[in-house]
């Protein structure tokens, strides 16, 4: 594949993976806010409804509180004497202090005029209240709960009125609490409360407890954090007393519940909730299982694209596999070590004892191990050189080798060329097939050398052979005679029995000659009825004794049907400085004064 497509491919891959990214993003993003706003007011609806509850069971319990103590003789008693036990009333502030969340429990006796007889919180006593809810049930005494806004705090107040046993109305008996409790509560929950009065009750607040404003509303619970006390100053308390859900400010939930009396507002709840605190298990179990869908499903789509381009890759591989082994040639991909890498099917047509390249490596490192040693053909080894390694070096020039195997021999030409740029290339070789090309080559060559009659070497070879031989002389210093023979009259034979019967003796006398000389002589007909010998490695003293031995061959064979001849034979030694057309002159004369001198003999050249 071009460098172009697969940027593309990538490319498209990479934009659909941020795609689907985005668009999950997105829809978590878009989910979690969703899921956590619902969680978050559900989460706020749970906390005021536990204000609401908490401040009501306080206000009930502090009515509790009073109504048990309605039939509390001593209670009674004080009113009928005018004389309070402080010290009885003390030991129940105590008990509730020491034994109930109570911790600031406070009791006021009133008497049926309004005088108040006891006030658990001051020794100055006896002053008429002008307090107008006393005012009112004295005048109408019943049970009566709510919250209330003195001089010092915003309270629970639970006013009941006392009777004697003749159910004379004696006055009224008033227990009072603070918010203080709850405030602890959430508290120890990690919540902050901030307790609020409403503005108009500033100027009654004239000995506030806690001393705490946030500019008109009186700050009622002594566990108010300063700093949550400055950000709602800063940020102004009119935006928080008015939250009516929540609001989620720098990690906080915060939420106000109005603190009503009856029906009129008189204060506020505010809560500050870290939420780190509201953990919602199901939203990171959401989270978690999105994810984990979320990347499975990006996983699976990784995998489909890694298995479609590796089946690209692998279609592609059996493509090019198929295209090569449709191949007539041999195909070999060798590493930078020589080492078969990859063989095309055509190799096992030659090599047909194996069936893989793993079975044929077994046995062979080297295709070169085949080659056979030849002239003029390719070697496993070429001036010093790993085969492979010299095409490569002469990419030009075209070489074959042979390759024996099992008894068969090929000729092939052999191209090799190297498949990357880079250093650790691999090298394709082709093996292409020539043997019957080289073998009709060979055909041709060997019968432009003979001759057709005899068989034997005709002008040409002698020439070439003559040439080999007198380089070889030379080099080695090694003596070389050649011997040039004639039939004698022979006009008269092809006269006396036909041309046939002339061309007869030409091949019984050529086979006779062959059959006695050695391997390495070279007999070759170069006219009509005249033969040259040459006779590597041999002075023509020796020459002239094979001349003499041929030549009384000839003259005492005798064959049936074939008239009987003689020879007459010149003999010359190829001398240092001598040269081939002297050589070919000297035996001629030589042959000439054989016949000269009467025929059937052997002459050495001068
Ligand atoms: P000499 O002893 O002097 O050699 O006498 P000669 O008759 O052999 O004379 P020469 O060598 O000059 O004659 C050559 C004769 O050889 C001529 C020709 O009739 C015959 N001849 C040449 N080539 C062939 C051939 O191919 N077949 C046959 N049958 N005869 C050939
Ligand atoms: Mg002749
Ligand atoms: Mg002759």
């Amino acid at each position: 594949m071009k460098k172009l497509h697969w940027f593309i491919l990538i490319g498209s891959i990479v934009a659909i993976l941020t795609s689907i990214g985005y668009v999950l993003f997105n829809y978590l993003n878009k989910e979690v806010s969703v899921r956590e706003e619902k969680f978050y007011s559900n989460e706020a609806e749970t906390i005021r409804n536990s204000v609401i509850a908490m401040i009501e069971e306080k206000e009930k319990s502090t009515l509790a509180i009073a109504v048990t103590m309605q039939n509390n003789y001593v209670l009674i008693d004080s009113f009928k004497s005018g004389i309070v036990p402080e010290e009885r009333f003390k030991y129940i502030i105590k008990m509730l202090n020491e034994k109930t969340l109570y911790k600031n429990v406070w009791f006021q006796l009133i008497d049926k005029n309004g005088k108040s007889l006891y006030r658990s919180w001051t020794s100055n006593n006896y002053h008429i209240t002008n307090r107008e809810d006393i005012k009112l049930l004295l005048k109408k005494p019943e049970v009566q709960s709510g919250i209330n806004v003195s001089a010092f705090t915003i309270y629970f107040k639970a006013l009941v009125p006392i009777y004697d046993k003749d159910r004379q109305f004696l006055g009224i008996f008033e227990v009072i609490t603070h918010f203080n409790s709850i405030a602890r509560q959430f508290h120890k929950k990690g919540t902050h409360s901030i307790i609020l009065a409403d503005k108009r009750f500033k100027n009654i607040l004239k000995y506030p407890y806690t001393n705490k404003f946030i500019d008109d509303y009186y700050v009622a619970n002594f566990n108010a954090d300063s700093y949550w006390i400055d950000y709602i100053k800063r940020n102004g308390v009119e935006n928080y007393i008015n939250i009516t859900s929540y609001r989620i400010e720098t990690d906080q939930m915060i939420l106000t519940v109005p603190i009503k009396n009856s029906n009129e507002t008189i204060g506020y709840y505010i809560l500050i909730k870290p939420i780190s605190n509201i953990k919602d298990a199901s939203l990171s179990f959401f989270i978690f299982k999105f994810i984990t869908l979320a990347g499975s499903l990006s996983a699976i789509l990784m995998i489909i694209i890694i298995v479609l381009l590796w089946r690209r890759s692998e279609q592609r591989k059996y493509y090019y596999k198929h295209i090569i082994d449709a191949s007539s040639n041999i195909i070999l991909v060798l590493n930078k070590n020589n080492n078969l890498i990859d063989i095309n099917r055509k190799f096992f047509d030659y090599f047909s004892d194996y069936k893989s390249l793993e079975e044929f490596k077994a046995e062979y490192k080297c295709i070169g191990d085949f080659f056979v040693k030849e002239d003029g053909l390719l070697q496993k080894f070429m001036d010093g050189k790993h085969w492979l390694e010299f095409l490569i070096e002469h990419p030009t020039k075209e070489y074959k080798a042979k390759i024996v195997y099992k008894d068969k021999e090929w000729y092939f030409k052999v191209h090799a060329n190297s498949i990357f740029k880079s250093k650790n290339t691999h090298y394709v070789v082709i093996l292409n097939d020539v043997t019957t090309l080289e073998k009709q080559r060979k055909k041709l060559e060997k019968a432009s050398l003979t001759d057709p009659l005899t068989g034997i070497g005709n002008r040409r070879y002698f020439n070439i052979k003559l040439d080999n031989e007198i380089i070889r002389s030379k080099r080695y210093s090694v003596p070389l005679s050649i011997i040039m023979f004639d039939i004698d009259h022979f006009k008269k034979v092809n006269d006396e029995f036909g041309h046939d019967v002339g061309d007869s003796v030409l091949k019984e006398l050529a086979r006779i000659i062959k059959k006695n000389l050695r391997q390495i002589d070279i007999f070759c007909r170069v006219g009509g009825e005249e033969f040259m010998i040459i006779l590597p490695e041999t002075e023509e003293k020796n020459a002239y004794q094979i001349s003499e031995k041929l030549r009384k061959i000839v003259e005492s064979h005798s064959k049936e049907s074939i008239p009987k001849v003689t020879i007459s034979l010149g003999i010359a030694q190829f001398f240092k400085n001598d040269d081939k057309d002297n050589l070919l002159k000297r035996v001629d004369n030589a042959l000439y004064k054989a016949k000269e001198n009467g025929r059937n003999q052997s002459c050495i050249a001068k």
